[in-house]
């Protein structure tokens, strides 16, 4: 057996996860029409679901392709090669982990993936 463990990515590599970028959706609140009042018995009180603010913030998640650079590549505990973990660090500095499987080498490709992840929720 081989102690040698094939990876796909070396140090220094610039790489590409897909990453989920927050970002909210204000909508007009149904309760109230966004009018932040609400008639109860002939008088008019602060709409309760807006609490008066005529709008409700929706969380939404985008998903984004993210440039990053290897930092270090580290074995998981089950010894296959599915558990090859990157550490990575994108171009803000943060550093992030990803599996091997998550990684791609190009933007096209994060981008197609972020595609068939964007149809796969669509089609159920
Ligand atoms: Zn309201």
């Amino acid at each position: 057996m081989s102690n040698i463990i094939e990876h796909k990515y070396n140090i220094g590599d610039t790489v590409y996860i897909v990453a989920s970028k927050s970002n909210p959706i204000k909508t007009e609140c149904k309760l109230c029409n966004g009018s932040g009042q609400v008639e109860i018995k002939q008088s008019i009180w602060k709409c309760p679901s807006c609490k008066g603010k005529k709008t409700k913030i929706e969380p939404n998640f985008e998903r984004i392709p993210m440039k990053c650079t290897v930092r270090g590549i580290w074995i998981g505990k089950q010894e296959d090669w599915t558990s090859l973990n990157y550490d990575l660090v994108n171009t803000n500095g943060v550093r992030k982990r990803a599996k091997e499987l998550k990684i791609f080498s190009c933007i096209e490709d994060v981008e197609r993936q972020i595609d068939k992840e964007r149809e796969k929720r669509e089609n159920s």
